[in-house]
């Protein structure tokens, strides 16, 4: 089973997320937010505002991540498995 192990915001725009399994992730925030699972954002109702940034990120029981970003659609609650899909690009 996945677990969020540790969580980092780098800067003001990049959040670090390390998992039990050893699988670490560096995201930049509005990556994330390009990613975003909601409704309206898949089906690309929204643009995103780049570069977002966050006042805080809150785990969602063992399933996944939601993100209070300050800018854009905060719809969204990301699951781990999601997260760790996204390719990394920092
Ligand atoms: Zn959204």
């Amino acid at each position: 089973m996945i677990q969020l192990k540790n969580m980092n915001q780098i800067g003001k725009d990049v959040i670090e997320i390390e998992y039990n399994d050893g699988i670490i992730k560096r995201l930049r925030l509005n990556t994330v937010q390009k990613n975003c699972p909601c409704t309206r954002c898949s089906q690309k109702l929204l643009d995103v505002l780049s570069p977002t940034t966050v006042s805080k990120v809150v785990s969602v029981g063992c399933y996944g991540l939601k993100f209070h970003f300050l800018s854009g659609c905060q719809q969204g609650v990301y699951s781990h498995l999601l997260l760790r899909g996204i390719p990394c690009d920092i």
